[in-house]
């Protein structure tokens, strides 16, 4: 019984996207405008399938 539970799920909870590299509140990560759809979460006519129309991503964090 060692399972652990995430929890504080945001804005946009917690569900993994093709655009994350890391799982959201990862250390050396945090959001970034999702590279496809500019940060508008949209596509033409379709919600971005990169950042799950959220309009961003989690991406890993330069350090320089
Ligand atoms: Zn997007």
């Amino acid at each position: 019984m060692a399972r652990k539970q995430e929890e504080g799920g945001r804005s946009r909870g917690t569900k993994p996207i093709p655009g994350d590299v890391a799982a959201p509140g990862t250390p050396g990560t945090g959001e970034d405008i999702c590279p496809d759809c500019q940060g508008c979460g949209r596509l033409g006519e379709r919600a971005c399938q990169t950042c799950g129309g959220t309009g961003k991503v989690i991406a890993g964090i330069a350090g320089g």
